[in-house]
């Protein structure tokens, strides 16, 4: 089953993904990891992905549609997490889905209001160690696990984020609505409420 989890930024679809590795053995193909991977270890791909992602922009398809394509697995149950972002890109996917044999079955939208990403962002902390995500205030570190903030998660670039999020990802909203498998969840729930209804919508207990 190929999953992609659509939706602005910090609506918890890093948070649910990882759940679902958990628990039901999902493979989790986040691009935004993949890329913070690509800067740190100061590859080709980093060195030009950085300067975009510094400023709360996409980087440009070629380069995502190149790193997505040696990243697929050809089994299991994948969550796409953060890719598709442009119409481009969903093309693309669909073009190289179609060559392994397979389809987009399900596309999850993460429905959350703007002034919730803006919270969860700017609370959000990362694990360096582990990769695990936590909130300040709705899911503090246990003590002892040193976190740390990614740097794009700093107010004003939150909300470039979110008005790129708003003109090249949005529109793929009607994009899948138009091949009928999105589903609409209501993010703002918590995060065990959230996980349930994600499950229901996947046909999975
Ligand atoms: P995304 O992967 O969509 O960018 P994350 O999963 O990283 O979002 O979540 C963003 C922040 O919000 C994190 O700090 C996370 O702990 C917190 N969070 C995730 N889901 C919820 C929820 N349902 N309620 C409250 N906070 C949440
Ligand atoms: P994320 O971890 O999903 O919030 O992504 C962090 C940043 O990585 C984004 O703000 C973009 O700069 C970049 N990025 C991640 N995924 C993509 C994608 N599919 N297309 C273009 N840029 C991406």
């Amino acid at each position: 089953m190929i999953v992609v989890f659509l939706g602005p930024p910090g609506a918890g679809k890093g948070t649910q993904a990882q759940r679902l590795v958990e628990e039901k053995g999902f493979i989790h193909i986040s691009t935004g990891d993949l890329l913070r991977e690509a800067v740190r270890n100061q590859t080709p791909l980093g060195l030009k992905a950085k300067e975009y992602m510094d400023r709360g922009e996409l980087v440009p398809d070629e380069l995502i549609i190149e790193m997505i394509k040696e990243k697929l697995p050809e089994g299991g149950n994948v969550i796409l997490d953060g890719f598709p972002r442009t119409i481009a890109q969903a093309e693309a996917l669909d073009k190289m889905l179609a060559e392994m044999g397979k389809k987009v079955d399900a596309v999850i939208l993460f429905d959350v209001p703007d002034e919730v990403v803006v919270e969860r962002l700017s609370g959000r902390r990362i694990d360096p160690k582990t990769g695990k995500v936590y909130h300040i205030k709705y899911n503090p570190p246990p003590e002892g696990v040193e976190v740390i903030q990614r740097d794009d998660d700093r107010e004003e670039v939150i909300r470039k984020r979110l008005e790129v999020y708003r003109k090249q990802t949005a529109p793929l909203i009607e994009y899948y609505e138009k091949k009928g498998n999105l589903v609409r969840i209501d993010a703002t729930k918590a995060p065990e409420e959230v996980y349930r209804d994600l499950l229901n919508a996947l046909g999975i207990s």
